[in-house]
Formats: C-alpha cells, sequence, structure tokens
C-alpha cells in the first residue's frame, strides 16, 4: 500500500499530454513524463485495500477484470511512494517483460478494478508502471542479462508481436537457444506497423528492448516467412519445439454496395504504409493528405487511423461507429470490479476535436453503400442511423428509415477488427483451428495437435490486446520449458 489516507489527501493527476494542435504536426509521443514529487503523491493514493483486484486478471462478463499478468502493483506503488524506484523496478519485471510497452498501450484493466476506484478516481496504475521503466532505463538499470547455463535445447519463435517477444525472453532466461523469425523487415508485429509512432515509438522504445534481447542472446530473422521463405516441414527437423505466435491478422471486411470501388482500403494498409514511410523517410503509398476521410469502426485501430489522418494533413475526418454512444457512468449492470463500459476520449478523437471542433466519432450508424463520381472515383458514403433491440435473444442493429446521409469521402478505412490467423502456414503444418478459427491449443498446455508445436498470443487467443499477448507468450514459454526439461522453473 501507499501511505495510510494517502487516498483522501491526494487527487489522481496524470501528467498533461502535449497539446493537441501542437502534438499533430509531428509523429512523436504525445506523453509527457511527471515529476518523482507528484508520482510519489499518485503512488501514495493506493490504500491498504485488503483484497486488491488490480492484479487479478481474470474474466467477468467476457472482459478482463484486473491486469492479465497479474502486476505486483500494490508492491510496486508502495515502493514509489517511499522513493525506492530500484525495488519498484524489481517487482515490476517479475511479472512484465516489457513494461515499457504495456505502460504506452494498455488500456488498464487493473484501474477499472481498483478498490479505489468504487468512491474515488482510480490509482494511476499505467503511468506509475510507465515511470518505473522509464526511471530504470534512465538510471542504466535495464542492462543485457547473461545467461549462465545453457540447455543446449533449441526453440523456433515464429512472429515477433509482444507473444513472440515475450515467450523469446522467458525461454531464454530458461537457458534454451531461441530463434524469432519474422516476415517483416522489422520487429515488434502490430507494435511495429500497426499501433502508430505517437503512441509507442519504434527506434526509441521497441529498437531499444529488440536490441538488448539480441544482446542477451536471442537469434532474431527479419524477412524470413516460415512457409514462404524458410520450409514448414524444416523447422521441426532444426529445433526441439516450435511457438507459434504469427497473430490474428486477417481483417474483417464489408460488404456493401459500391466495396470494390478503389479509395477503400483495410486499416492495417493504412497504418503499416504511414509508418514504414516514416521509418525509411519515403512517401507514403497510401495517404490521407488533402481527402475527406471516413473510418469505419470506433475501437483503437479506428483511433489510430483517425490520428494518422490528421497528422498526413486530411481535409476532414469522420469515425463511424455502429454501437450506441456508451454512458458516462458506470450503469447498474456494469459493476465494479468490471472493465467500465463508459465513454472516454482517446488522443485521435481529442485531436480531431481540436482540429474539427467536436469529437470525430458518429455513434449507432451503420454504412449502407460507398458512391462512386462518373470516373469511378471514391466520392461518398452513404449511412443510416440504427436502433438495437433484441432478436432471438440477442441484441441486432435495425436501419432507421429516414435517417440517411451522404458523407463525403474520398479515402474510407475499414478499422472493423480482426478474424483470426492466416492459415497457409498452419495448412503447412497440420494444425487444427477452433469454431472461431484460432489456432487450436488448450489454456493449460498451450500445445497444438501437433507434437513440439506450441501456440501463444492472438493467433491463439483470436483478436486481443498487448498485455494478454504478454500473458500468452510467457505461458507458452513455461509450456514449452516444461515439455523440454521435464519441469519448470518459469512463472
Ligand atoms: C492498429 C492497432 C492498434 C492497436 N492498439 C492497441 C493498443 O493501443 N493497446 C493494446 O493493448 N493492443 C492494441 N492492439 C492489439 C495488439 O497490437 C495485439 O493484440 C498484439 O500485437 C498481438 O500480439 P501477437 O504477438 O499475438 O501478434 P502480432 O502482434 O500480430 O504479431 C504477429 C507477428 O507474426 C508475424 N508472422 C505471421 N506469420 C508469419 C510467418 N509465417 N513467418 C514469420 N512471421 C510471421 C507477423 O508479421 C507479425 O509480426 C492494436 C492492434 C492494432 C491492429
Ligand atoms: S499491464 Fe496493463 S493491466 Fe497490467 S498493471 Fe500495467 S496498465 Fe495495468
Amino acid at each position: 500500500m501507499g501511505k495510510v489516507k494517502g487516498f483522501m489527501e491526494f487527487q489522481r493527476e496524470l501528467p498533461i499530454d502535449r497539446e493537441p494542435l501542437e502534438r499533430i504536426d509531428d509523429w512523436q509521443e504525445f506523453h509527457k513524463e511527471m515529476a518523482s514529487s507528484e508520482l510519489q503523491k499518485q503512488g501514495a493514493r493506493c490504500m491498504d485495500c485488503g483484497t486488491p483486484y488490480c492484479h487479478t486478471g481474470f474474466m467477468l462478463s467476457g472482459m478482463a477484470t484486473g491486469c492479465p499478468i497479474h502486476n505486483l502493483v500494490p508492491e510496486w506503488n508502495d515502493y514509489v511512494y517511499n522513493g525506492f524506484w530500484h525495488e519498484a523496478y524489481d517487482r515490476l519485471i517479475k511479472t512484465n517483460n516489457f513494461p515499457e510497452f504495456t505502460g504506452r498501450v494498455c488500456p488498464a484493466p487493473c484501474e477499472g478494478s481498483c478498490v479505489l476506484g468504487i468512491i474515488e478516481p482510480p490509482v494511476t496504475i499505467k503511468n506509475i508502471e510507465y515511470s518505473i521503466i522509464e526511471h530504470a532505463f534512465s538510471e542504466g538499470w535495464v542492462e543485457p542479462k547473461q545467461i549462465l547455463h545453457k540447455t543446449g535445447k533449441r526453440v523456433a519463435v515464429v512472429g515477433s508481436g509482444p507473444s513472440g517477444l515475450a515467450c523469446a525472453d522467458q525461454l531464454n532466461k530458461a537457458g534454451h537457444s531461441v530463434t524469432v523469425f519474422e516476415r517483416d523487415d522489422r520487429f515488434g508485429g502490430l507494435m511495429m506497423y500497426g499501433i502508430p509512432n505517437m503512441k509507442l515509438d519504434k527506434k526509441l522504445v521497441l529498437e531499444r528492448r529488440i536490441d538488448l534481447m539480441k544482446q542477451e542472446g536471442i537469434t532474431f530473422m527479419e524477412s524470413t516467412e516460415v512457409g514462404v521463405d524458410y520450409p514448414a516441414d524444416k523447422l521441426l527437423e532444426e529445433f526441439d519445439a516450435v511457438v507459434l505466435s504469427t497473430g490474428a491478422t486477417k481483417p474483417r471486411n464489408l460488404a456493401a454496395e459500391g466495396r470494390e470501388i478503389p479509395g477503400i482500403h483495410f486499416a492495417m494498409d493504412f497504418l503499416r504504409s504511414s509508418t514504414r514511410a516514416l521509418l525509411d523517410q519515403t512517401t507514403p503509398l497510401l495517404s490521407a493528405e488533402g481527402k475527406h476521410v471516413v473510418v469505419i469502426g470506433g475501437g483503437d485501430t479506428g483511433t489510430d487511423c483517425v490520428a494518422t489522418s490528421l497528422r498526413q494533413g486530411c481535409k476532414s475526418v469522420i469515425q463511424l461507429e455502429i454501437m450506441p454512444k456508451p454512458p458516462l457512468e458506470r450503469q447498474s449492470d456494469n459493476p465494479w470490479p468490471e472493465w467500465p463500459k463508459t465513454f472516454r476520449v482517446d488522443y485521435g478523437q481529442e485531436e480531431a476535436a481540436s482540429v474539427q471542433g467536436e469529437d470525430p466519432r458518429k455513434y449507432s450508424m451503420m454504412t449502407k453503400k460507398f458512391l462512386a463520381d462518373d470516373q469511378g472515383a471514391l466520392l461518398a458514403v452513404e449511412v443510416s442511423k440504427v436502433e438495437w433491440s433484441e432478436v432471438d435473444g440477442r441484441f441486432m442493429p435495425r436501419p432507421v428509415a429516414g435517417t440517411e446521409q451522404i458523407l463525403p469521402a474520398d479515402l474510407v478505412l475499414l478499422a472493423m477488427g480482426f478474424i483470426g490467423p492466416e492459415e497457409h502456414l498452419l495448412q503447412q503444418l497440420q494444425i487444427l483451428q477452433d469454431e472461431r478459427s484460432n489456432i487450436r491449443a488448450t489454456d493449460k498446455t498451450y500445445l497444438t495437435n501437433r507434437e513440439r508445436i506450441f501456440a501463444a498470443g492472438d493467433a491463439r487467443r483470436g483478436q486481443s490486446l498487448v498485455v494478454w499477448a504478454i500473458h500468452e507468450g510467457r505461458a507458452a514459454a513455461r509450456e514449452c520449458d516444461r515439455f523440454l526439461m521435464g519441469e519448470t522453473h518459469l512463472p
């Protein structure tokens, strides 16, 4: 815990982000650091709540409650309050391989279940996590670890997203020789080419960690697609075990009239082209410059498209969401400690509101068709309002007659989520998939139907979060180690 009655003395405070109108002129991160003295007060707000739900990480009403990797939150809050930063860092890395990623991009289910949140705004757990790890980097405490004992076992990890990286890190610590295969030219999975630079800096943050892992002895093979550049059947000949952490990268499409008109793209193609151009210092293949942009999808990916479009100099941007606008406060059917399903303004919407004078989101909106001009170029999107009602026990949207609107559009970005892993490698390896098309491997063993082949991350769990991917990578590493050695000391 922090300070006795600290929660009565201090208010919740977060660092003030860079001004929206200033930050859309560049691609730098928008977070600012908080002074240590202020952070100590925030740590002091952690109270002796008896049963801290913040680190439970169990599923409630289909959503995570508390931290999925069971970060020891009350312990590091106490250390931060008392100014023991190294001890806080030691506690943090017991459960989280990459706090610098989660401290930036995690939606913080821990804060949704913080006991203080029942009566007051919760403890700023995510920002404290971010500050502990950045403090550790700036003090030089995050150094490559010497692996003294080697087992002689070889493991291939396919995919370098957060699940593959966490898995590789854990297996390396256990003394195995680990090779990470990545088909892209840079490592990090969706953290590299999905999440934009202003949320997670590629060179300063992502590559800093990859460099450390290389120094610790992990082999990284970029531009190597297993099943294309490296034969799938060679994996089991050359390695004692394999972990598939290939992500769930098949995008959900929209079967609306006019879908074939040029100018309608999947969000990931747009975001990838933007980050690649930034890192290679070239012009993006797909740009929002001078265009009216309509983003279809109200989640994180849609928000990243809004923020990217603004930085590229779009004429306007609208974000369509089929669900109704969430309430400002928790409803009675969404009690603490469940994840609060309440209205939030994320960085992209804050930026769009600063430029356009209003939030870019339009709720309860269904896309009816896409319209082209005489030359066949994209001109507009026809939308209508929807009403939600229960049909055969399921909530279904129904268009409301007379609410149709035409929204001008030169670029449409489909950000409606992902429907599962790509299949060609799975077919080559004869890996079975479940009814949601994810790799079939149980929560207990992470083992697929093929002996010596494990699975982790979005490829096994379905589209999720960085923190869940880290959880999966750690768990698959533990089971893989148990399989290789007959026992395991990995957590
Ligand atoms: C735009 C966007 C924004 C997001 N924002 C957030 C956020 O703010 N917070 C959050 O927590 N989560 C966010 N997410 C979700 C999060 O990024 C994912 O849940 C997470 O990255 C999944 O990790 P993973 O390791 O399972 O898979 P991925 O990150 O998808 O990595 C899989 C990797 O495997 C590689 N691969 C696939 N097949 C092969 C092969 N045959 N050979 C070699 N390599 C292969 C891929 O190239 C990829 O690099 C976001 C997702 C997107 C798309
Ligand atoms: S990883 Fe996410 S859920 Fe866990 S403590 Fe950090 S911000 Fe909270």
